[in-house]
């Protein structure tokens, strides 16, 4: 894997891995990390990374809760004791990581399978809540753009003209690979869409892609995987079935393999996501019977 970082602008850097790294150089050789990856080598390497154009890191931003944007905090922190800056619904999960596996498990005490580094980064204490807006770090303006849906309290951020938008877009190839990208909530991962398509910004970088000028093909391309899934949930409640019942449908029609019990838990959250979003535009509706909570058209 590459330890090198890659300028998108001057100041605006990236370290490409599965989890893409922002670093923004800060005046006197500081920088800030916009989240940090999946685990403690992926922040040595960050740190390498920095240290080749002479920056050190003395700021993390955790755009998410998600293990593979803030598995890195606990290494930073304890190392180079650093602040993390995080958005307050987010805040909560990133310092009680327990949280993620536990509501994937619908709220119990998860199951073993569920608290690996994917699902469960170490914790790490949150310094600063993030609100929306223009705010100032290390002597750098930033803007905090709050972009929900993929995560409850998700922000990306912008700097100059380039901004790091993380999960609030995957790139085509991801899009592809996974068939339905995972969510919390569509109609609002369907807004965060379009703030950040019409949000004026020359260089845009997922988490997980590569940059791009052009917002609005990389818009199009998740707003059409959206639709795909809409469609393919909507379909598979016909005949009626239970949630267990549907996911496995949803997986026939969109030729997903789930391959381990996490990405089950994380396609069944996801598919819970789009019966909420359809229940919401009265094109399902639940329906309890024999003990049994059966999802249908409506
Ligand atoms: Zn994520």
């Amino acid at each position: 894997m590459s330890s090198t970082l890659i300028e998108l602008r001057s100041g605006a850097y990236y370290l490409p891995s599965a989890a893409n790294v922002g670093v923004i150089a800060t005046p006197k050789d500081g920088a800030i990390l916009i989240d940090t990856g999946s685990d403690k080598s992926h922040a040595r390497r960050v740190v390498e990374a920095c240290q080749v154009i002479d920056l050190r890191p003395r700021a993390i931003i955790t755009t998410h809760h998600h293990a593979d944007h803030c598995g890195g905090n606990g290494y930073l922190v304890r190392n180079l004791n650093i602040p993390v800056y995080a958005p307050p619904l987010e805040s909560a999960i990133v310092s009680n990581t327990i949280l993620e596996p536990f509501y994937l498990f619908g709220g119990a005490m998860p199951i073993d399978a569920l608290r690996d580094k994917w699902l469960m980064a170490p914790a790490s204490p949150v310094a600063f809540e993030l609100e929306a807006g223009t705010v100032e770090i290390n002597r750098v303006e930033l803007d905090i753009i709050p972009i929900p849906g993929h995560a409850p309290g998700m922000m990306a951020v912008g700097y100059e003209d380039v901004c790091y938008c993380v999960d609030g877009l995957f790139g085509p190839d991801i899009l592809e690979k996974y068939g339905i990208p995972f969510t919390a909530d569509v109609a609002q991962q369907l807004d965060s869409i379009e703030r950040l398509r019409s949000a004026d910004y020359e260089m845009y970088l997922p988490a997980h892609g590569e940059p791009t000028d052009d917002i609005d093909a990389l818009a199009a391309a998740n707003c059409a995987a959206i639709e795909r899934a809409i469609e393919a949930v909507h379909l598979a409640c016909s005949p009626a079935g239970e949630l267990s019942e549907i996911l496995a449908r949803v997986a026939d029609l969109l030729d997903l393999n789930f391959e381990n019990i996490p990405k089950f838990y994380l396609m069944q959250t996801t598919v819970a996501a789009y019966l909420a979003y359809l229940t919401q535009e009265g094109r399902v509706a639940p329906w309890l019977e024999d003990n049994r909570l059966w999802w249908h058209q409506v």
